[in-house]
């Protein structure tokens, strides 16, 4: 594979990161994951605004955002790819041993670009099991989850829970025992028709497909609830699923030892986002064939 790597594309052997990078040493970076479809990489323009608040918020430096989407397209590019998954990593760059990032005078930027594997079908059709985590997601006060940092050790160790328990994905808690978040994902269930998610005040990563969701529902008639929710309120739930960019919406069969069914809310919801991807690849499509003259 070819990887964009600060101001180039280099072959994957050549895209070599200093052992004195503070996000090798100190998990001190951002990322974001993105998903194309067709060449076009859905929501790119939600993704880099993210970045940017992630920057901001770590007081990083990143590229600009023009630079960033031509460096993606390159990726892609070079690696014959449309259908891929694309990640973008600013860590703090390379300097001293050290915490204080004024050691590092440069950032490292990284692209990397791979063919997007679909899910197992059979997972959409019957659902995946999910448990609640004892760690705990880390406090807004400590490492707001609102950053979508290198520094994952506490997904981690709930994924590793979930691992051991045979499930899919693991539910975080924040320390007041309301549900936040999964380790990589949002998550939704639907109760006596109302579709109830976490609010991002609990402390959770404000997910651009947990946002076009609640529009997707809003828009559709279905009451949305983001709020402060127990995971009593959720094993009493219809149905359950989880958000993220790469699987999109995926519906939940089980969480702890509470069966779930997948449901028509969430099929629903799931043909719509669906809808509202080929509105959105096809339109960039026209504006990509307008700019080419194509
Ligand atoms: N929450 C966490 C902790 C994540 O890591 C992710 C995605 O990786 C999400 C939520 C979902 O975000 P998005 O829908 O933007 O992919």
């Amino acid at each position: 594979m070819y990887i964009f790597l600060n101001k180039k594309i280099v072959k994957e052997a050549d895209a070599l990161v200093s052992v004195y990078d503070h996000g090798f040493l100190y998990g001190d970076g951002i990322y974001e994951t993105m998903r194309a479809y067709n060449g076009i990489i859905f929501m790119i323009e939600k993704h880099l605004e993210r970045l940017g608040r992630s920057a901001s918020l770590t007081q990083l430096v990143v590229p600009d955002t023009r630079f960033i989407t031509e460096a993606v397209h390159r990726t892609l590019e070079a690696n014959k790819l449309s259908d891929a998954y694309i990640r973008v990593t600013v860590s703090r760059g390379k300097g001293p041993v050290g915490l204080d990032p004024s050691l590092c005078k440069e950032p490292t930027f990284v692209v990397i670009a791979e063919p997007f594997r679909e899910y197992p079908e059979h997972l959409y059709k019957k659902g995946v099991k999910l448990v609640i985590a004892n760690t705990r997601r880390n406090l807004v006060e400590a490492i707001n989850p609102k950053i979508k940092s290198l520094n994952f050790l506490n997904n981690i160790f709930a994924k590793m829970e979930a691992k051991e328990r045979g499930a899919y994905e693991a539910i975080m808690l924040n320390v007041e025992g309301v549900i936040a978040e999964g380790t990589v994902s949002n998550i939704f269930f639907v109760k006596e028709n109302v579709l109830c998610t976490p609010a991002p005040e609990v402390g959770v990563l404000d997910g651009i497909t947990r946002e076009l969701v609640i529009r997707i529902a809003k828009k559709s008639g279905i009451r949305v609830s983001e709020g402060r929710f127990c995971p009593s309120d959720l094993f009493s739930a219809g149905e359950v699923f989880f958000t993220n960019t790469t699987s999109e919406i995926m519906p939940v069969s089980q969480v702890e030892l509470v069966s779930f069914k997948v449901g028509e809310v969430t099929k629903a919801l799931h043909a719509l986002y669906k809808e509202e991807v080929r509105r959105y690849i096809s339109a960039a499509e026209q504006q990509r064939s307008r700019a080419t003259g194509a």
